[in-house]
């Protein structure tokens, strides 16, 4: 039988670049039980830290909050966008250490 498209089981794929599992290293799901549906690669990740290290801009046009954690712009240090995704340092550095 053909495999199914879209979402499902062994679809997950990254909802920032949208690279499915099998072209990264690895995929993190959201950290809280309410982000746990958005899923970022280790590509993205290290594409954020880059982003961070180099002075982020701000993203503009009201308040932003983290997808995989859910924290508001004003809780955290900063929000970057990563595709049509927004993260913030925090989910950045614990991904990160994560990979290690
Ligand atoms: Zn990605
Ligand atoms: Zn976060």
């Amino acid at each position: 039988m053909s495999t199914a498209g879209g979402t499902g089981m062994g679809g997950e794929r990254c909802s920032a670049c949208g690279r499915s599992a099998a072209h990264v290293k690895r995929l993190f799901a959201g950290r809280t039980p309410s982000t746990a549906s958005a899923v970022i690669c280790d590509r993205c990740i290290r594409e954020c830290e880059n982003a961070i290290a180099d002075a982020p801009t701000r993203i503009p046009g009201g308040a932003h909050s983290c997808a995989f954690c859910a924290k508001l712009e004003d809780q955290v240090a900063v929000i970057v966008g990563v595709g049509a995704k927004k993260i913030c340092d925090e989910c950045v550095d614990a991904y990160r250490a994560a990979l290690g």
